[in-house]
């Protein structure tokens, strides 16, 4: 998503890009799979949250056919009772009321509209620019009970951040619950790929080389694996993590080539049988587990609320697990189809497996005292972009690669 914002800018800007994408498809950690019988697959449950800034400014969310989240949840408590908050963070106070609902005091409700208060008043980057500690402290420095903190924010936000310890930094929490105060969580109708094909699809023919992986870069020329030299004004390491080390031999990073552990989680999709419904249908509602010691940490019906994922007459079933599990792909599915029968009933027993994702490299960690920004421009013709260069998030690989795509067009400007 980082080259493909950068390549947008500097398309729009008049100059010409030539994107290198070691896989058979663009879109790096954003990619859907389709199954033989007609399943969308995203790698991994992920949404759009339609506010980020920088996601407004280059999508066309009309060509995306955005299918929103209903905003709220089903909660299964700690105790295993179950609640639904409609809306909780837009309408705090009825959503925790409903139903005399279980979760927090009346003080943690109010609480809840204070921070929404707190997080008008501030821009996005205003949020992101804020002190931080990890979010667990934040949340208990605000005054909310450790109920509310197990029941709703670890449940719900552990689940953003693929941390239910709520170790991330805080300052990320104000900008993502800002995010969701304000938008929705949607999903392109056809899948998350959709989000980069769309970018992709408006660079000129031949901008996009796939299958096309980078050996090393020395200078402005770039090394291809196949042994193929390029020389360009100025390369742009959009790559994760861990790559430009190996990608710059030789070269020292400002940061000493440190980069962030990354946060791992593993999505089991399940397909309810020909003509069954799905369980408990609530209209695309996120169902949460506060469960302690549970590998279902959360479940979307994910065809509820994006019915193409599924062929006709089928659902499509979405369950993440965060962190590591220690099991094989066998023995998680065996896990979690027994933790499923008891939460949902009998029928999850005739659930088809249908694929395993285990994702390493999900998010970068994010913690306290992390800059939001690591330098991008290393040299005057070299520079890199990508989440793990500022904060978690799609917001934050396209605002780098736009950013660079900035300085390049400076640079090239002045040179010119
Ligand atoms: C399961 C999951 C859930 C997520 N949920 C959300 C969410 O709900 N909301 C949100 O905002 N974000 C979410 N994210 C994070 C979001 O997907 C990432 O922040 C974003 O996609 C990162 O984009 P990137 O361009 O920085 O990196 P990447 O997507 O990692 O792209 C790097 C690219 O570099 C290519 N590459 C690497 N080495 C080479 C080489 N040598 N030569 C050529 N190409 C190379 C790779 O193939 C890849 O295409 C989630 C991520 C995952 C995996």
């Amino acid at each position: 998503m980082a080259g493909l914002a950068c390549a947008t800018w500097l398309h729009r800007a008049g100059r010409s890009v030539l994107l290198l994408e070691a896989a058979d498809a663009v879109g790096g950690r954003v990619r859907t799979d389709v199954t033989p019988e007609g399943f969308r697959l995203d790698r991994g449950f992920q949404v759009l949250l339609t506010e980020y800034p920088e996601a407004r400014r280059i999508f066309d969310y009309g060509a995306l056919n955005l299918k929103a989240y209903q905003s709220g949840a089903v909660i299964r408590l700690a105790d295993g009772r179950e609640t639904t908050l409609q809306n909780p963070l837009q309408r705090p106070l009825a959503a925790f009321s409903a139903l005399a609902s279980p979760i927090g005091t009346l003080t943690d409700k109010l609480r809840i509209l204070s921070l929404v208060r707190h997080v008008a008043k501030h821009t996005p980057a205003e949020l992101l620019a804020r002190p931080a500690t990890d979010t667990l402290s934040f949340l208990r420095r605000y005054g909310w009970s450790e109920g509310m903190i197990d029941n709703f924010f670890r449940p719900f936000f552990g689940g953003v951040f693929l941390d239910r310890d709520l170790g991330t930094a805080s300052n990320f929490f104000e900008f993502v619950f800002q995010q969701f105060v304000r938008g929705a969580a949607a999903v392109p109708a056809l899948g998350m790929q959709q989000l980069p094909e769309q970018l992709a699809a408006r660079l000129p023919t031949g901008t996009v080389r796939l299958s096309t992986r980078v050996a090393r870069v020395e200078g402005r020329r770039v090394h291809l694996e196949n042994g193929e030299v390029l020389t360009a004004a100025a390369v742009v390491l959009a790559v994760d993590g861990s790559a430009p080390a190996h990608l710059l031999p030789g070269q020292v990073l400002p940061e000493n080539g440190r980069i962030a552990a990354a946060r791992r989680t593993t999505c089991t999709y399940f397909a309810t049988p020909a003509g069954a419904a799905a369980p408990g249908h609530r209209n695309g509602l996120l169902r949460l587990n506060a469960m302690p010691n549970q590998l279902a940490h959360n479940v979307v019906f994910a065809s509820e609320t994006a019915p193409a994922c599924a062929p006709v007459g089928r659902h499509l079933v979405s369950v993440s697990t965060h962190g590591a599990h220690g099991l094989t792909a066998a023995d998680l599915t065996r896990q979690l189809r027994e933790e499923l029968l008891a939460w949902f009933g009998p029928q999850v027993a005739g659930w088809e497996h249908l694929k395993t994702y285990e994702i390493a490299n999900a998010l970068p960690e994010y913690a306290a005292g992390q800059p939001t920004q690591l330098p991008l421009r290393l040299t005057d013709t070299l520079y890199r972009c990508g989440d793990w260069s500022a904060y978690p998030s799609l917001n934050a690989a396209l605002a780098t690669g736009r950013e660079v795509a900035e300085q390049i067009i400076e640079v090239l400007s002045v040179e010119c």
